[in-house]
């Protein structure tokens, strides 16, 4: 049986697993393998925004695309997506109506 959670992001199929091995980072994401890393050590707050974190960057990459993504650095990329996803993790929390809504694609009643 596989470990971890299959997502889908785009048109991939990505694994988010717990792991005991992560250095230097509560979390990562390994492009090319699809698989996102979340370091066992990490509180359920700190995992669930991981976890959107890094779906984030692998959005950026896929949106973006190979060639586009290489034009921002590391950096800006962090930078961008470390701001963006509490307030992601926060609308989700607060908004349980539009996100139920959203995901039974629900019209506006
Ligand atoms: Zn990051």
């Amino acid at each position: 049986m596989d470990k971890g959670i299959k997502v889908e992001i785009g048109s991939y199929i990505f694994t988010i697993e717990k792991v005991d091995n992560l250095k230097g980072t509560n979390a990562e994401t390994d492009l090319m393998a699809q698989k996102i890393s979340i370091s066992d050590k990490v509180s359920v707050d700190i995992e669930n925004e991981c976890i959107l974190h890094e779906v984030l960057h692998a959005i950026w990459y896929i949106a973006i695309g190979v060639c586009q993504h290489a034009k921002f650095t590391e950096k800006q990329e962090e930078l961008v997506i470390g701001h963006i996803t509490p307030f992601l993790l926060d609308f989700i929390r607060r908004n349980p109506d539009i996100i139920y809504k959203i995901m039974n694609r629900q019209y506006l009643g």
